[in-house]
């Protein structure tokens, strides 16, 4: 059983900053290409899904499928060994591999393809169809990106890192540069590059070329930030207790974002039924 609340607390509660990682790369994708708000807010959706995508592998431990209520309550225990397993559909496994990212980009560009026929029929050729469609396409696989980026500066866990050369057996990553959530300062960061986007994105007139530098340099920027703050964290993540690692995670935060901030923000990341 703790080892369920464990898998459960671990990988629901980053959602929030997976999803916050997709939308910040998808606003730097979006403000590249001339095109509606309507078609752009479809890409920022994008972005969300391949930032959040990875995680479809804790499946085992979803309470909908396996909790109280669950579809599958009784297989409970099973749940618990698929996600802590070393199949290819357990947690950190294919679906964190550069083949998954590959084929379900694959997937992902094939289902656009299929919601957006209208596009192909009324597009002269093939390409400039294609062209329409490619951003949603980018902003998945860079937002996909970007979460095995995440997990891989993670605590190796159980998994011992994940199997991002899926079918190779070795496992990867779990650096343990970052405690698993409560990253609240990436998050600000984050946030604040989607804002500055957004902004640039739609404040401005399309295919102005005012629009589309200043968001990538911000992008560029909110890394460069990210990395600097990862740096700053003293702790390695991988080498205490799990108690330890996460109070010491909270004291990092504290610190950097100043006592106000930080209870602000656990209050409402404590309020979520998914937290940061
Ligand atoms: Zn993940």
């Amino acid at each position: 059983m703790h080892r369920v609340v464990y898998a459960y607390r671990g990988k629901s509660v980053d959602a929030i900053i997976n999803l916050t990682a997709g939308v910040a790369v998808a606003t730097t994708v979006a403000a590249q290409h001339a095109c509606r708000p309507a078609q752009r807010i479809k890409i920022l959706v994008s972005g969300a899904i391949g930032g959040l995508f990875p995680d479809i592998d804790s499946f085992s431990v979803w309470p909908v499928l396996f909790g109280e209520w669950g579809f599958w309550q009784h297989a409970a225990p099973a749940g618990a060994d698929i996600y802590f397993g070393k199949s290819w559909y357990s947690h950190l496994a294919f679906m964190h591999s550069l083949l998954g990212l590959f084929l379900s980009t694959g997937a992902m560009a094939l289902l656009f393809s299929m919601l957006h026929t209208h596009v192909f029929r009324r597009s002269p050729n093939m390409i400039s169809a294609l062209m329409y469609l490619g951003p949603y396409t980018i902003a998945f696989a860079l937002a996909y990106l970007l979460h095995l980026a995440g997990d891989l500066i993670s605590p190796s866990g159980i998994w011992g890192g994940m199997a991002l050369f899926f079918p190779a057996k070795q496992y990867v990553g779990g650096w343990g540069l970052v405690w698993w959530w409560n990253n609240y300062d990436l998050l600000v960061i984050l946030l604040l590059c989607i804002v500055f986007n957004l902004a640039m994105t739609f404040g401005l007139p399309m295919r102005s070329e005012a629009s589309q530098r200043p968001p990538v340099f911000m992008f560029c920027l909110a890394l460069l930030w990210i990395s600097l703050q990862i740096s700053r964290r003293e702790t390695d993540f991988n080498g205490q207790n799990f108690v330890t690692n996460e109070t010491l995670s909270h004291e990092f935060q504290e610190s950097v974002l100043g006592a106000p901030v930080y209870h602000q923000m656990r209050k409402v990341d404590e309020a979520l039924p998914f937290g940061f």
